[in-house]
């Protein structure tokens, strides 16, 4: 498949499908949601840690879906309704209680998509099973990661110390104490392929990542800051070379626990290497040649897939690219 970043677009991201309407104006009201919930048709994704069911049927891989009699006790939250009407939640539950006494032990544990095998339910995080699943369970599953995720670290009020409840179909946690409402956080992180005026591009590899691991410089926004201020920043920071022209090209959420990766080409001034040792153990440019010569030989291994990291180099190359982490 040929990429390219034609108008300013990185292509489909797999972690930013989607194919339901959120439904954001049913989620205040609780009667809709108590017979939206009932309704036999109602579909429920059962989130553990950031894990869900997955199965592979007929060579397709898809979310265990189950209705909401048969789901677990647990926190529920309104992930939207597809085109047919048919309405999605994610519980927040045990995994190892949804599969009923029927699971396996051993198989709470993905070993590789390849491995995954035909008809048996399987947990998996998105990291595994992101670039497996069709758009809508995609979309569902990163709904569901990152509302679990919010929920599981901001049970008390950050004013009063008070425990929050749960609204709007888990849009929303609300103080009891002091009324204050609180909503789902989302942290942007910019994430820039940086490119030099021979066009080569600017990989660097984290202290602790193993040899051979490299990847494009990212970092989040601070507060009273710009996008494009945080790439110049963050290049300037990690590696000490000055970009300038940043261009944005894509997002996608990436619930690992809350981020938000906004991707950007950004055009170096300077090429000296000086890395901030804290964060980068090895920076390195590369020439479209070296580094597919580099990939072949072993030396160089690319971010998974799922990421948009792998995106935006194989944007830059012009075409995708073979192995990864
Ligand atoms: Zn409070």
């Amino acid at each position: 498949m040929e990429i390219t970043a034609e108008e300013g677009v990185l292509g489909p991201l797999l972690l930013a499908r989607g194919a339901i309407d959120r439904s954001a104006a049913h989620r205040g009201d609780a009667e809709w949601l108590r017979r939206t919930w009932a309704d036999p048709a109602t579909r429920v994704v059962v989130v553990d840690d950031g894990r869900a069911l997955v199965r592979r049927r007929g060579g397709e891989v898809g979310l265990v879906l189950l209705s909401s009699a048969e789901a677990p006790e647990g926190e529920r939250y309104l992930l939207g309704l597809d085109a047919d009407g048919t309405a999605y939640f994610a519980v927040a539950a045990p995994l190892a209680e949804t599969a009923r006494g029927g699971l396996a032990a051993g198989a709470l544990a993905l070993p590789g998509a390849v491995a995954l095998p035909e008809g048996e339910p399987v947990a998996a995080g998105l990291r595994q099973a992101g670039a497996l699943l069709a758009d809508l369970d995609a979309g569902l599953l990163v709904h569901a990661v990152a509302l679990e995720a919010w929920h599981s670290t901001h049970e008390f009020c950050p004013r009063c110390g008070s425990r929050t409840e749960t609204r709007a179909g888990g849009h929303m946690r609300i103080c009891p104490g002091d009324g204050s409402q609180h909503f789902p956080r989302v942290d942007p992180a910019v994430i820039m392929l940086v490119h030099d005026e021979a066009d080569r591009c600017l990989l660097a590899r984290g202290p602790q990542w193993p040899q051979g691991r490299m990847s494009v410089l990212a970092g989040f926004v601070e507060p009273g800051e710009s996008l494009e201020h945080a790439v110049i920043r963050e290049v300037a920071e990690e590696v000490g070379v000055s970009v300038v022209a940043p261009r944005y090209l894509g997002s996608q959420p990436w619930p690992f626990p809350r981020s938000l990766m906004l991707g950007f080409f950004a055009r170096a001034t300077s090429t000296e290497l000086v890395p901030d040792a804290e964060e980068i153990a090895e920076a390195r440019w590369f020439s479209r040649t070296e580094l597919r010569a580099a990939l072949e030989s072993g030396e160089l291994r690319l971010p998974p897939s799922v990421s948009i990291a792998r995106r935006l180099i194989e944007t830059w190359y012009g075409e995708e690219l073979a192995g990864d982490w």
